[in-house]
């Protein structure tokens, strides 16, 4: 009866976050879209990356970027990874509406608890995401520093040691500052290393 009880939480949490409220002036698909563009790496910030994220089809991605970009909260620039696909990125004007989120107080709420509380939240909740199944498969999100892809070479250089990143999915080297970005094509180490902790301590 707990899994159910936590189950209605989550959806009741779920549903929460994504009522919309008339001075929120965007949907939530507006901000789901906004956020996610504003948080993604390079290589996740197209119309392929946010369906994905999403587990919408293409086209109903492609309705909310067209809103996003002729509102002025969205540009479009050509890929440099992909020739047929473009690169989407806030406007500032985006990211003053991001600095009013309405779901700022959940976030901070989350960021009031321990980093190890988060860390557990952050795995169980990577764990039931890969769990969703049917036409909509999702896959969690994350960040290149808990991926498998992520290469760290160190090399002996004159002034020191040289570290060089790079990513082993999309074969292109990495900047440090890009480590944190959310990605769609992540795939998570840690998960293993949480649940074999949580086994270590019967909880
Ligand atoms: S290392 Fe992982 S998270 Fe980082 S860009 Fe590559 S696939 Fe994405």
């Amino acid at each position: 009866m707990l899994a159910l009880e936590i189950g209605e939480l989550l959806l009741q949490l779920g549903r929460g976050m994504l009522a919309e409220r008339e001075r929120d002036r965007l949907t939530s698909a507006q901000w789901l879209a906004l956020r996610f563009f504003s948080r993604a790496n390079a290589f996740s910030r197209t119309l392929s990356g946010l369906a994905a994220y999403q587990a919408t089809t293409r086209g109903t991605a492609s309705q909310t970027i067209k809103l996003l970009v002729e509102r002025g909260y969205l540009v479009r620039k050509k890929s440099p990874y992909d020739g047929r696909s473009s690169i989407l990125s806030p406007t500032e004007k985006a990211r003053n509406r991001l600095a009013a989120d309405p779901l700022a107080t959940i976030f901070n709420e989350i960021d009031s608890l321990s980093q190890y509380k988060q860390e557990l939240l952050r795995d169980i909740l990577r764990q039931l995401v890969g769990q969703l199944g049917g036409e909509a498969r999702r896959h969690a999100v994350g960040s290149c520093k808990d991926c498998i892809f992520l290469l760290i070479r160190r090399l002996k250089a004159r002034d020191g040691v040289q570290v060089n990143l790079l990513c082993k999915c999309v074969g292109l080297p990495l900047h440090e500052k890009d480590l944190e970005l959310l990605c769609t094509s992540f795939q998570a180490k840690q998960v293993v290393a949480h649940s074999a902790r949580v086994r270590e301590e019967g909880t």
